[in-house]
C-alpha cells in the first residue's frame, strides 16, 4: 500500500474525475466523510455496479446494462435512419431534444491522426456492417477539424450507396449542452 494516508487517497481519485481540480476533491471528500457510512457505501455501489454492468449496445454501441439498448430495441423507432454520433453522451443529448425518431451509431471515438487515431480504430467497419435497410445516415459528430474530417470520411464511404442519404447535422452538440437545432445538410 501507499505511504498517503486514505483521505489523502480518496482526495487523489476525486480529483481525477472530469472537471474537479484539487479543492474542490478537497471538499468532495470532507462531505462523504460528514455523510452516514450507508450512504457513502450507496454511492460507491452505484458506481462499481455501473462500471461493471454497464457495456455498448451490441448493435448501436450506446451504453446499456442489457444485451440490446432500450433504443435499438424500441421498435417503434424508425431503423432506415441512423444518426451517427461521437460517443453516449450524444445520443443523451439528442434524446433530450426529443424530434428525432431514427436509431443511433456510436463511433466511440473520432478519427484523429495527432492521437493516432484511425478509422480502424471506432466504430465504423461496424456501421458498414449494419446498413441493410437503412434509407438515411446522419453524421452528427461535432463541427470540429476532427468531427469534420470523420463526418467526411464516412460520408466517402458511404457514396457507393446511391440508396441512402448521407445528412450532416450543421450545428454541432455542445459537450454535455443543450442541442438547439438540428438542421440538416446533404453531403455535397
Ligand atoms: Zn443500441
Amino acid at each position: 500500500m501507499s505511504n498517503i494516508d486514505a483521505f489523502s487517497r480518496l482526495c487523489a481519485q476525486l480529483a481525477k474525475l472530469p472537471g474537479v481540480g484539487r479543492k474542490s476533491a478537497q471538499r468532495m471528500a470532507y462531505y462523504l466523510l460528514s455523510q452516514p457510512e450507508d450512504q457513502v457505501q450507496a454511492l460507491a455501489d452505484a458506481i462499481t455496479t455501473a462500471r461493471t454492468k454497464v457495456h455498448e449496445c451490441r448493435i448501436c454501441g450506446n451504453y446499456t446494462d442489457q444485451d440490446i439498448c432500450s433504443i435499438c430495441a424500441d421498435e417503434r423507432r424508425d431503423g432506415s435512419t441512423l444518426c451517427v454520433v461521437r460517443d453516449p453522451r450524444d445520443v443523451a443529448a439528442i434524446e433530450r431534444m426529443r424530434d428525432y425518431n431514427g436509431k443511433y451509431h456510436v463511433l466511440h471515438g473520432i478519427i484523429s491522426p495527432m492521437e493516432g487515431i484511425g478509422p480502424d480504430d471506432i466504430r465504423i467497419r461496424e456501421l458498414m456492417a449494419r446498413l441493410n435497410g437503412v434509407h438515411e445516415v446522419i453524421l452528427a459528430t461535432n463541427p470540429d477539424i476532427e468531427g469534420e474530417a470523420t463526418a467526411a470520411y464516412i460520408a466517402r464511404l458511404l457514396k457507393p450507396f446511391t440508396d441512402i442519404k448521407v445528412t450532416r447535422i450543421a450545428h454541432g452538440l455542445p459537450v454535455g449542452g443543450e442541442v438547439p437545432h438540428a438542421v440538416h445538410q446533404i453531403v455535397p
